[in-house]
């Protein structure tokens, strides 16, 4: 009997071995069909070698990746998984087949209902709720089962108390597996992001001060050759061209390049109020010329230290974005700036193209732009940015829909 479950055990541990091995760098939405179908192999699997009880029934550990894809995936992804359990329960046959069915079916039906939930909770509840729930749905079939029976036999008890803690104790372990792996996807995310902000921020910061000092020097130089008395009206009028044009390069350095470290001169500890409004004041003019409607809330007593320039090249580069999502017809734009806990949330919600998750994914990678004269650096700067304060950024979107940037600072 041992052996047979610890059979059972390595059918679901090959899954999870497979999916480390060949699969975990490959995008999610592929990956979870893969996953589904690993779990249906693993049922098969464990279906096709449960321990024979003699009152005719079988035991095995099936339950436990069709509760895995119905807390992680949802219905879209389980029901394959339902059909296949079924089939094969049937093509089996013997007793309980009709048990079976009905339970996979109230587990089908009621268990994706929560992984919504599920996935919004920390890995930590997870844990405890997906080894409650087996639990629970292993104590309700076994009960279903014994109304069977006309006389309850010690064995059958025994067996149900040995049938519900193999089932927790096996939930629990391969829980803690798939969520160190997602910990480990996570965290690996976070260093590759962090490192390429840091490269960029390094680079920008030099390039932008080595360009930013000889145009200063040559704007002062053709300001002073304006003043000269000698020069004719044709001339005075080329460097005035050439003055615009120096100032115009100044400005894209500045607005573009200033991934640089904070300076300590711009560093502020405020509420974030002043240059929210600030921004929102200046982009009010390029709303209405979009006809997109503004509507701005404030409601945060928490303060944080930040470069007061960064921050507000930040909101404007997340707000020129959300205009420029609503052309050519309009929309509304809702900043709403709240605190929640002690962290302080921004959230810009607009009623634009909206982006897939592809998109999503490419958001704030360097040259990333779908506008034809787009620069793909305003959300890199974002990025950088909030990644510099500590804050992290959450992007919903759906195509056509909109978008919602919810940014979260802490104080
Ligand atoms: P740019 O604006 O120059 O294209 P950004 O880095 O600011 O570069 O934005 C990169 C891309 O992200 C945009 O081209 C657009 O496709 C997408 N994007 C950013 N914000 C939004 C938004 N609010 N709605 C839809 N798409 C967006
Ligand atoms: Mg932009």
């Amino acid at each position: 009997m041992i052996e047979t479950l610890l059979l059972n055990f390595l059918f679901l541990i090959i899954p999870i071995i497979i999916y480390l091995v060949f699969f975990e760098d490959k995008p999610q939405s592929f990956n979870r069909w893969v996953f589904s179908l690993l779990a249906a192999i693993s049922m098969v699997l464990c279906m096709s070698h449960p321990i024979h009880l003699q009152l005719g029934f079988i035991f095995d550990l099936r339950y436990i990746p069709f509760f895995i894809i119905a807390l992680y995936s949802g219905y879209k992804y389980v029901f394959p998984i339902y059909i296949v359990l079924n089939l094969y329960r049937f093509y089996i046959g013997g007793e309980g087949t009709i048990h079976s069915l009905l339970t996979s079916t109230a587990i089908f039906l009621l268990v994706p209902l929560l992984s919504n939930l599920f996935l919004q909770f920390k890995p930590k509840n997870r844990l405890t709720f997906s080894v409650g729930i087996t639990t629970v749905f292993m104590g309700i079939y076994l009960t279903l089962l014994s109304l069977y029976f006309d006389n309850l036999n010690g064995e059958f008890i025994m067996l149900s108390i040995y049938a519900v803690t193999t089932h927790a104790a096996f939930m629990g372990v391969i829980v803690i597996l798939i969520e160190k792996i997602i910990l480990n996807i996570r965290n690996r995310e976070r260093y590759i992001n962090a490192e390429r902000l840091n490269v960029v921020s390094e680079l920008s910061a030099s390039v932008s001060h080595e360009i930013r000092n000889p145009l200063t020097v040559t704007s002062g130089f053709l300001q002073l050759l304006g003043k000269s008395t000698t020069i004719g009206k044709e001339e005075k009028r080329y460097l005035d061209l050439s003055l615009q044009e120096l100032k115009r390069a100044e400005k894209i350095v500045s607005d573009y390049l200033s991934f640089a470290k904070p300076q300590s001169q711009n560093m502020v500890y405020s509420s974030l109020e002043e240059e929210a409004d600030y921004t929102k004041n200046l982009i009010i003019p390029y709303a209405a010329m979009h006809q997109v409607e503004v509507q701005y809330s404030f409601h945060n007593t928490l303060k944080t230290s930040y470069d007061r320039n960064q921050m507000q090249q930040c909101f404007i580069n997340l707000f020129k974005n959300s205009i420029e999502a609503m052309k050519p017809h309009g929309g509304r734009l809702s900043i709403l700036i709240t605190e929640d806990k002690k962290n302080i949330v921004i959230t810009i919600k607009d009623t634009g193209v909206g982006m897939t998750s592809h998109e999503i994914n490419r958001l704030g990678k360097p040259y990333f732009s779908t506008k034809e004269e787009g620069t793909g650096l305003g959300m890199l700067m974002v990025y950088s940015a909030i990644n510099k304060v500590k804050g992290t950024i959450s992007v919903q979107s759906e195509k056509g829909k909109g978008t919602t940037f919810t940014i979260t600072i802490p104080s």
